[in-house]
Parts: C-alpha cells; structure tokens; sequence
C-alpha cells in the first residue's frame, strides 16, 4: 500500500514524501479515502497512529478544492485539548499544504497566552483552525471568528477533552457550527460519554479501529522494577548513567514531584528540566524545546505530557510514579516506539504500589515479571490496604488523612508516611 493509492493530489504527495514516510499507516489507509469522499469518521486511534496526517491530508485536499470564504469565516475546525497537541496539528496542516497551489492559512489558537495576536492572525478568517475549546470560545465572544461555515469539524482526542472538563466549551461550540457538515472523531478510548457523544454527532460514520494500539506494539518493551520510592531517584540515577540513556521523559505524580526530582538530578550532574501545567506557556515551550534538542536529556513531567506530544525517537520512559488509570498508562507508555521505532517503558514498582500495578497489567491485558536491580533491593514489604488510608496500628490523625487523600488523588497508594516519619518499620521477612 502506498500513500499514491490513497487518492492524494501531488502537491500532497510530495509533502509526505518530504516528510520520509514510505507506507501509510493503518488509520491512514483506512480514514485518508473515507474523509476525501466527505463521510464522517469514528476513529478509535491514538497519538502515535499516524492519525493526524490521516485527517490534515484529506482536508487539505478538499480545501484546497473547493471554494474559498472571505470573512471571519473558518472551513475546518479541530479541536484539540491541549495547547502543545494544537501546536503540534498545527504544524502538521502547515507542512502539508505546502507545495499546494494556492496557499492555506492555518491558525492554531490556545489559552495561556495573550488573546490579541490570535485576534489580529484572525482578521480574514483562516481555512483551518486548530483551536482549545476554551480559547476558540473566547475569540467567538470577541466576533474575531466564526464557525457558520465550518465544513470540517476534527474532534482529536476527544476523551481527553472530556477528561480535561471541556464538556460544555464542547457543546457550546457544536451549537455554533452549521448542521450540514463532516464530522471526524478520534479518540484513544469510547468510555461512555465519548461515546454517546459520537453517536450524537456523526452520520453513518466509516469506523476505524487501530487494532496495534501503540501500549500493545510488540516494539515496546515493558519493564517493572521493584524499588523503594525513597530510592527511586538514585535508580534513576543508576539506569541513565548505566544505559546510557540520551533521552528520557520520567511521569511523576505531582507538579511539585517534576521540580524536585529534576533538581536532584541535576545535582547529580545529569541535565533534566520540569514540564507541568503551572509554567508558563513561554516555559513549557523552552522546556520542550530544550528537551527536543537534546539540551537537556531528562523531562519530568506530570500527566500533562502523556498525550498528545510528539516527540521524534523517545527511546525511553519511565514510570517514576504509577499512572492513575490504565488507559493513563496506555497514553504514557504510547510516548515511546512511536511509528514503527522501537521502545523502552520502564516501571518503577514499590511494596505499596504493587497492587495498583497488577490491576494496570490485567486492565490491559499484560503481565510483567518482577525485577530487582542490583544495590536497589526493596525493603519495604506491602502495605495491608487499608481504606483510610492510614498506617495499619496507628489511628490516622489529620495529617495521615490529608496525605492519604492526596495520595489517593494523585494515584498512588500511601507508603510515603512510613518511610518518613519512621515512626515503626515493618519486619523484613526474606
Ligand atoms: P500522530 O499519531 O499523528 O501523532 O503521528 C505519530 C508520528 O508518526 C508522528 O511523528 C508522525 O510524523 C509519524 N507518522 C505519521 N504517519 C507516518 C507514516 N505513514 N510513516 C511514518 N511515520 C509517520
């Protein structure tokens, strides 16, 4: 199969050409032929699918065919949910078009930075808007935009915009766009209000299932190594400098997490950076950027980077903390051995998150075997669960209860208190 077999112009052609991809993959070959005969699409893909090439060169085909709007007027819109996946299908759309005859103006809009530009780009309308739903909203409220002639709508990662509380920007937007349209969904996961909303909103829809999600790709090797959370900052230590890992993006569960442990790596001489939600744009942007150019070899980061970010070769990754949900681990894990390249997941698991590991392992479908590294041997053994969340033979008090709940929050199950207060040890039983 090639991508000529698809139906793509030349212009077209040439773009992917340039962008070295010899075959299509699976969503293309399949969503590349529906979307240029104008059907709607329900895709269950994810990032690391090949799935935004799979929208962007179909629509640009049929922009690039039809008639242009003068006006504040936008003809395909995509939402997306975070400003860095925006960018991103930005990026793609731009590239793309480029050897098309007559140029297409690609605006990517988002929150977290001054509206005013993104106002003045909008003077004359755009053929494509990548947008977050919230600033899209705003610039609506502004009249710098509007979707009456939206022929296109994408929905990419719909599930993370649910999960993200965009539910009523969502619909807010879909009252604002014409009836007649295509519509293109995409989505990792169909929980059920993804679902209801893609029954809602597409018309007898081609549906694509990508059967080798990236998590389940055989070129992704999956590793769970026993530790104790104290110590898992020197392992980390250990297997970069062991390995010779370039580079590597380590999942910590909290914004505070990313800061420290990047500190306590750099003090040990390895570069890392945070990337968290409380940055600024400006700072998320360098950080990224740093990272991409090998500037830094570590990029600690909560959930926020999970989806959506494309990174060339992301040889490794590290669970540092557990991921909250499997599907979490699935889009973690998805960061590495993306097109065909190959990967590494690395999993730290301790005495009080092996439980919570081996439910991850069943929901998708995976067993691991247990590892120790030499000089790394936990001594924790598993904590009882406990549903207060506190140490079993001691009542909680307030601090153990707060510390459980944010625990809880961030996933993880409460071992911390033991280790630090060492107010008793468990027994070591061999
Ligand atoms: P996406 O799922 O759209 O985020 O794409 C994941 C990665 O795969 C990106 O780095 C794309 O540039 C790359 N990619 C997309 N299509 C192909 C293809 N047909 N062959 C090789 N790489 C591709």
């Amino acid at each position: 199969m090639s991508f000529s077999s698809l139906g793509l112009s030349e212009p077209l052609l040439k773009a992917v050409a340039e962008r070295s991809y010899t075959t299509p993959t699976p969503v293309q070959v399949a969503a590349i032929p529906a979307v240029l005969r104008g059907a709607d699409v329900w895709a269950s893909a994810q990032t690391g699918s090949g799935k935004t090439a799979a929208f962007a060169l179909p629509i640009l085909q049929r922009l690039a065919a039809g008639h242009r709007e003068r006006g504040r007027f936008v003809r395909a819109l995509v939402l997306a949910p975070t400003r860095e996946l925006a960018a991103q299908i930005g990026e793609s759309f731009r590239h793309y078009s480029r050897h098309l005859p007559e140029p297409v103006k690609v605006l990517v809009v988002y929150g977290g930075v001054s509206i005013n530009p993104q106002m003045m780009a909008l003077g004359g309308g755009a053929d494509v808007i990548v947008a977050t739903p919230g600033r899209l909203l705003d610039l609506i409220d502004h009249n710098a935009v509007s979707l009456s002639a939206v022929s296109t709508l994408v929905l990419d990662e719909a599930d993370r915009l649910f999960d993200l509380g965009f539910a009523d920007e969502l619909n807010r937007i879909l009252t604002l766009l014409p009836v007649r349209r295509q519509n293109l969904f995409f989505s990792a996961t169909f929980p059920p209000e993804v679902q209801a909303l893609a029954t809602a909103l597409l018309r007898d829809p081609v549906r694509i299932e990508v059967a080798a999600a990236p998590a389940t790709a055989p070129d992704i090797l999956q590793r769970a190594i026993e530790v104790d959370p104290p110590r898992r900052t020197q392992l980390l230590r250990h297997l970069i400098e062991e390995n010779k890992w370039t580079r590597v993006l380590v999942f910590v569960a909290t914004k505070y997490a990313t800061e420290h442990v990047a500190e306590k790596l750099r003090k040990a001489g390895i570069g890392a950076t945070a990337f968290h939600g409380e940055l600024s744009q400006g700072a998320r942007t360098q950080a990224l950027a740093a990272f991409k150019a090998s500037k830094v070899q570590v990029l600690l980061t909560t959930d926020l980077a999970s989806r959506g970010i494309d990174i060339a070769q992301m040889p490794v990754v590290v669970n540092f903390d557990l991921p909250r949900s499997a599907t979490d681990y699935t889009h973690r894990i998805g960061r590495t051995g993306r097109a065909g390249e190959s990967g590494l997941a690395v999993n730290f698991v301790s005495a009080g998150t092996h439980a919570h590991f081996a439910l991850i392992e069943k929901r998708n479908g995976f067993s691991l075997p247990r590892e120790q590294i030499a000089g790394f041997e936990p001594e924790e053994l598993e904590v009882p669960a406990d549903p207060t969340g506190g140490i079993k033979g001691k009542r909680p008090n307030k601090k153990d209860k707060l510390r459980a709940a944010a625990a809880r929050a961030a996933g993880q199950t409460p071992v911390a208190p033991v280790a630090k207060e060492k107010k008793f040890s468990w027994p070591r039983v061999r």
